[in-house]
């Protein structure tokens, strides 16, 4: 189900309900960016990995710290690796979302959301602020902070391989959860990855793609803020603000239709926390 391989060592999983994972698979042991957080979706990685490694994991990655990235974690094992920020932002009351939004996606049966409410968060044990590098085997990871989509985020590069993993601030072809944004940040982080020498890129959702995907995102974050500030300009108030962004943007990205009405409570919360930013950056 689902299992990409990118390159010889590099395996993606776009399928799983929630976040996109990696596995890179190093001659010093496994990397994985991001885990999977269902029972089904993470035994059927850990089959898979066991199958093209025995070694451990050695790593895990979190690009960030929201409940679909990180709840899978405790049962891979392997040392977690984030931002100092977000480390803290997991921690923070509901910081994660899971005890929101858990339960909000079509088809996650009960136990499957008890699963994740249940889930002890594994705190990490490296934390960097600006800039890490990670040499594993003859694969060089670097680990970016970038902010956006939450203050903590990070990107990771592969140089070698000019492959790039976005976390959640690309989510190709799909609307991105934008509850937690600072908006301006986000526009700077697609500009700063637009300037590397990218191939392939391994979004926080959506299916692998190429590095126009940026530009997209890039124009979707520039229309937003334009639309929202020109509106709020005009002296409209904030509900009838975020009921016009939603009006004119929220068909940009094609939306399951099982999930409208979830995607559209969660589009309206990003365009809330647009207008705040922006009033409280006049
Ligand atoms: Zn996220």
């Amino acid at each position: 189900m689902g299992i990409n391989q990118i390159r010889d060592h590099i395996y993606v999983n776009t399928e799983y309900d929630g976040t996109n994972v990696a596995c890179i698979n190093t001659d010093d042991g496994l990397v994985l960016v991001d885990t999977p957080m269902l029972p089904k979706d993470i035994a059927h990685w850990q089959e898979f990995i066991n199958r093209i490694n025995q070694k451990e994991i050695a790593y895990i990655i979190a690009t960030h710290h929201h409940f679909d990235h990180i709840i899978g974690n405790k049962t891979f094992g392997g040392r977690v690796i984030m931002h100092e920020v977000a480390k803290d932002e997991m921690f923070e009351k509901d910081g994660t979302l899971r005890e929101s939004m858990a339960a909000g996606a079509p088809g996650r049966t009960k136990e499957e959301v008890d699963f994740i409410l249940s889930q002890p968060l594994v705190s990490p044990e490296i934390t960097f602020e600006d800039e890490m590098s990670l040499y594993m085997g003859s694969v060089k990871f670097r680990l970016s902070h970038v902010g956006g989509h939450t203050a903590g985020s990070i990107c990771v590069y592969l140089e070698d391989e000019k492959i790039l993993l976005t976390g959640d601030n690309l989510t190709a072809g799909l609307h991105p959860y934008k509850g937690h944004a600072n908006f301006k940040d986000w526009i700077e982080a697609l500009k700063w990855m637009k300037c590397l020498d990218v191939d392939l890129i391994i979004p926080g959702h959506g299916e692998v793609c190429e590095a126009g995907e940026l530009d997209r995102f890039i124009e979707y974050f520039h229309t937003l803020w334009f639309m929202t500030e020109d509106l709020i300009k005009k002296g409209i108030g904030k509900n009838q603000v975020i009921a016009e962004v939603r009006e004119k943007m929220f068909g940009f990205f094609d939306v399951d239709p099982e999930s409208l009405e979830a995607s559209q409570m969660m589009f309206d919360m990003g365009t809330d926390q647009l207008y705040m930013e922006i009033m409280l950056s006049e």
